[in-house]
């Protein structure tokens, strides 16, 4: 089973999406447990406050190192490092990917994200993570596109997704070979055959309708969209 930790001050957030479809199943099925992490319950601060001005000014909060470590002292304790990765969700980060989905898949069986809010983390929870004597995970921040969120909890729900259709059984078997076969972009139909709007007839391509499966299998090959 793979576990995904979320860190996050919007827990809440999480439910609605994974309690449902194919993600739901995957976790009711016990293939993947998601847990989620409220930043605000691992602060000293009995206001529960993560968040503080930048040092040098500038507009904006920054999320506090302290809870940060806390909390991934928390989920890191007694863990094997070498099967657990730290994401940390960055709008600068390494462009996510299929490719890094599947590598996160087959390779960990704990995923940290990080969804950071405001203005960002203090950069030493970065440097923590990646110096020797931090927590001994590997680390990476992962920018989900080249855009800018105003926090990391929708892109923590975009890679869990990604990475949860990798893990065998999540997806049917079926689906997901169709999809290793063909790839993604495949035109796809269902009906009525014949769509009629504004006067104008909206057919369902004739060879999808054909029975030949050779043929068919071309045509979907043949007209793949590619990003
Ligand atoms: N000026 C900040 C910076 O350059 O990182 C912007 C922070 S953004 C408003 C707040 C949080 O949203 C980030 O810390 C990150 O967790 C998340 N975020 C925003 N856009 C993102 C993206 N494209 N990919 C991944 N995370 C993103």
């Amino acid at each position: 089973m793979t576990t995904f930790h979320i860190i996050t001050v919007l827990p809440e957030l999480f439910e609605p999406y994974l309690g449902e479809s194919i993600l739901g199943r995957a976790i009711k099925s016990k293939l993947v447990r998601v847990k989620i992490y409220d930043l605000r319950s691992f602060t000293r601060d009995k206001h529960r406050k993560v968040d503080d001005k930048p040092y040098g000014g500038g507009p904006g909060m920054i999320i506090s190192v302290e809870p940060l470590v806390q909390t991934l002292r928390k989920i890191l304790k007694g863990k094997s490092k070498n099967k657990i990765k730290i994401v940390i969700t960055a709008p600068a980060g390494r462009q996510f990917s299929n490719k890094t989905a599947q590598s996160l898949a087959s390779r960990y069986k704990d995923i940290v994200i990080i969804a950071g809010r405001y203005e960002g983390l203090d950069e030493r929870i970065i440097k923590i993570l990646k110096s020797k004597n931090g927590f001994g995970a590997g680390v990476e921040e992962v920018s989900v596109g080249p855009y800018v969120l105003t926090g990391g909890e929708l892109p923590a729900l975009v890679i869990i997704d990604a990475v949860a259709r990798h893990i065998d059984g999540v997806l049917g078997k079926a689906e997901s070979l169709e999809e290793k076969r063909l790839g993604v972009g495949v035109p796809v139909y269902t009906r009525p055959e014949n769509f009629k709007f504004l006067g104008r007839d909206y057919k369902v391509p004739s060879v999808l309708l054909s029975g030949n499966h050779r043929r068919i299998e071309i045509w979907r090959r043949e007209n793949r969209k590619t990003g």
